[in-house]
């Protein structure tokens, strides 16, 4: 396990770090995180009311975006978080390469289908 000094800037940080790693409680559960993206986007949800149809309503959410990695750990993974952080996923550099070419692939048939 790589053990980080209680400074700042730390020359064990990844280039993209920007944690204040002071601020990090616990020694063990310590994560380099980048600078987050925010990204407002649309979701469609569906809801269920209790006296009614089921529908689906349009809903302006925002993704937080960003780069983590356990100090102890060797790769970073992105994680995509909702704003109330309830939904995300952290996923691994390679699974993030996967998904940006199913959704460039999936765009791609809707905006010029065959
Ligand atoms: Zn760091």
């Amino acid at each position: 396990m790589t053990t980080i000094p209680d400074t700042k800037h730390r020359a064990t940080c990844p280039p993209w770090c920007t944690a204040d790693h002071d601020e990090q409680e616990h020694s063990d559960d310590r994560w380099h995180l980048s600078t987050p993206l925010w990204l407002p986007v649309v979701e469609l949800a569906t809801i269920s009311p209790s006296n009614g149809p089921m529908r689906s309503e349009e809903f302006g959410i925002e993704l937080t975006i960003g780069i983590e990695q356990r100090v102890d750990e060797n790769e970073p993974y992105i994680s995509v978080v909702s704003d109330d952080r309830e939904r995300g996923f952290r996923l691994s550099l390679d699974s993030t390469r996967r998904l940006t070419v199913a959704l460039s692939a999936v765009l791609h048939d809707v905006w010029e289908p065959r």
